[in-house]
């Protein structure tokens, strides 16, 4: 029989995602470099639907329906280059290959127009939700040309997560738009991680909570607004306990937090493209700081303000007041990274839809959350706000949340308690309502020593001050 998609990579990811192809009715023939990886995975779970096993790139390639869906699942970079070097001089135009992996969308975009040349569509393509995500439906991003969606987007609708029956998968756009999204969704991730960690925090330093209390705190919000999987698993983290000390599972983990570089990546692309992702950019310094062991050893000793216990009315207010700050510094990290998208899609035109994303991301992936919906709505009926923030909803939100937001953010300065995520978004919020900036000294600053120029409120052009001489103004 000839398959309808070929699997290559059938390590943690593309070994579930060949079992949920297959369970979903599609006959799937897998291959992996290593053969005996691949045996073993149809000795394991070869009876739970139609498997073609393939020994070598060429059947694998043999054995599939024309045009010909190949799925690559290994590592990004250098491998995924090996895999697509190998494939590609057996296939033929109109076939198809999807990396599945983490790829850079950069690589993606050689990678696609490369492919372009021989005749190949190349799909670059998100996948979030980890190992059961993968086997029980992820949220999926593709991107590449549309004739690729028309052959694959099916299949792959088929196995992603479903929410209110509607599939957490859409075309996003042409090539690298799969992967460039995937990436802010990392980012984000990053973002809403940090301001739980934070929240967690303030509720044990300043209302003095013990991990059991702040777990049934964040499982109270879990039936509110904040509705989500990551505030879900934070209950049960902080609710567990360690086997070996009988004490609270949080106190014995090594408090340094590791990336694999996704979130840096989001930074560095907001960076080039000029988008401020405050929000995620401190999750990554973030971590990056809890990992210097000297200079935190160095400075532990350094003098900070004197921590008086709350009486327990005003840490039960204090805890309402952190719900605020979270559910705020959250709508600015998620316009953040929207507004990132947004300008990626401009810059590279991917025309790229939005409210979509919003919706796939309801279901399947790390973020998935109620707020999602939200999102989506923000764009629903052709409206498309230049800012998450002018959203009715959002902007309702915003006010609603705002003093309780300021205190928490003066509360954590005074009692030297550290919130980078939720002051950050704060400042962003500040800075972006705000009538006049300060940029404008900034600009004073460099027309000074450097002869930038400045533009004025009152007239076209460009200008410069004789700063040196006479400090009469030039036009420039
Ligand atoms: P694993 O380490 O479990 O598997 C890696 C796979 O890649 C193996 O099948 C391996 O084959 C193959 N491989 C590595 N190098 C080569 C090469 N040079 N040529 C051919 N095959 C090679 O990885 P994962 O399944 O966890 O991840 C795969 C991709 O999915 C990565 O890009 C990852 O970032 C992404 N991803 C992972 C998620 C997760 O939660 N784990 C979530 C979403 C995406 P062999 O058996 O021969 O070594």
């Amino acid at each position: 029989e000839e398959a309808h998609i070929g699997v290559t990579g059938l390590g943690v990811m593309g070994r579930n995602l060949a079992r949920n192809f297959a369970r979903h009715g599609h006959t799937v023939a897998v291959h992996n470099r290593t053969v005996s990886r691949m045996q073993r995975m149809i000795e394991d779970f070869g009876g739970e639907g139609a498997f073609v096993p393939a020994e070598s790139p060429r059947d694998l390639v043999a054995a599939l329906r024309r045009p010909r869906r190949l799925v690559t699942m290994v590592n990004a970079g250098h491998a995924t280059d090996a895999v697509i070097d190998e494939f590609a001089p057996l296939l033929e135009p109109g076939d198809m290959i999807m990396d599945g992996g983490n790829a850079h969308f950069q690589d993606t975009r050689r990678r696609e127009a490369a492919l372009k040349e021989r005749g190949l569509h190349f799909v670059g393509c998100g996948i979030s939700g980890g190992e059961e995500g993968a086997l029980h439906g992820p949220s999926i991003m593709p991107g590449g040309s549309p004739e690729s969606y028309e052959a694959l987007g099916p299949l792959l609708e088929s196995i992603a997560a479903r929410v209110n029956g509607e599939p957490c998968c859409t075309h996003i756009g042409p090539d690298g738009a799969g992967h460039f999204v995937k990436m802010v969704h990392n980012g984000i991730e990053y973002a809403d991680m940090q301001l739980i960690a934070e929240s967690y925090d303030l509720l044990r330093e300043v209302a003095g909570y013990a991990p059991a209390r702040i777990a049934d705190v964040f499982r109270g919000w879990n039936e509110g607004r904040l509705d989500s999987y990551l505030i879900q698993i934070t209950a049960e983290v902080l609710a567990h306990t360690d086997a070996a000390t009988g004490g609270p599972f949080i106190d014995v983990v090594a408090d340094r937090a590791e990336q694999k570089g996704t979130g840096r990546w989001t930074v560095g692309t907001a960076l080039d493209l000029g988008v401020p992702v405050s929000g995620i950019a401190e999750a990554v310094f973030a971590r990056s700081l809890s990992g210097h062991a000297e200079p935190r050893e160095a400075a532990a000793g350094l003098p900070g303000p004197a921590r008086p216990e709350l009486h327990p009315d005003d840490a039960r207010r204090f805890t309402d007041n952190v719900e605020q700050a979270l559910y705020a510094s959250k709508i600015v990290a998620y316009a953040q990274g929207w507004h990132l998208i947004q300008t990626g899609s401009q810059q590279y035109g991917w025309d790229i839809d939005r409210g979509a994303v919003a919706a796939i991301w309801r279901g399947g992936c790390i973020i998935r959350a109620r707020f999602l919906d939200e999102i989506r709505a923000a764009y629903g009926g052709g409206r498309a706000p230049v800012t998450l923030l002018t959203d009715p909803t959002f902007r309702r939100a915003l006010d609603e949340a705002q003093n309780a937001w300021r205190h928490v953010v003066a509360q954590a300065t005074e009692l030297g308690v550290p919130a980078p995520g939720v002051s950050a978004a704060l400042a962003y919020y500040d800075a972006l309502r705000a009538g006049r900036l300060p940029a404008a000294l900034v600009q004073g600053l460099r027309d000074y020593f450097g002869a930038h120029t400045y533009e004025r409120t009152d007239r076209e052009g460009s200008f410069h001050t004789l700063w040196g001489g006479d400090r009469s103004e030039e036009s420039a």
